[in-house]
């Protein structure tokens, strides 16, 4: 839990914490001793605190903290750290596959040109058989 300041909306550094006596408010000291120089008010609630000394206006406060949102604060950026590392790992694989497929794809348009250049091959291939046993007909012919 931070402990703001209504003066200067900062956090209340723990040694700086002071209460105002009539009113219980919280504040800085620096910031409070500041304001009850300009007027003898709480500035948060306008309660008057004139004809107290200022030890009977005051009321040092001293609290006793936990860091346990420091700490769950800190794991949580560590798992958003690492979260990030794996999303970018995964953004890295997703292109590798993307350029893969691509690749894949590429390799099997080339294949199926390939498949119908070997087609055509093969019907050009007979063709010229049927070309070669015409053409060893006719010569048995005229040489018979
Ligand atoms: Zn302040
Ligand atoms: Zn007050």
């Amino acid at each position: 839990m931070k402990i703001i300041c209504s003066i200067c909306l900062a956090e209340i550094a723990r040694n700086e914490a002071v209460s105002l006596a009539v009113c219980g408010h919280v504040f800085d000291l620096t910031c409070i001793l500041h304001c009850l120089q300009v007027n003898k008010r709480c500035p948060l609630c306008q309660q008057d605190v004139f004809g107290t000394t200022q030890e009977q206006q005051l009321i040092r406060m001293y609290f006793s903290t936990d860091n346990s949102d420091e700490k769950t604060i800190n794991q949580l950026k560590f798992k958003i750290k690492n979260m990030s590392t794996e999303m970018q790992q995964l953004h890295n694989q997703t292109k590798e596959l993307k350029a893969l497929t691509k690749k894949h794809t590429e390799v099997k348009q080339e294949l199926e040109r390939s498949r119908e250049l070997i087609t055509l091959l093969h019907e050009k291939y007979s063709n010229l058989k049927v070309d070669f046993s015409m053409a060893k007909l006719d010569l048995s012919k005229k040489s018979g």
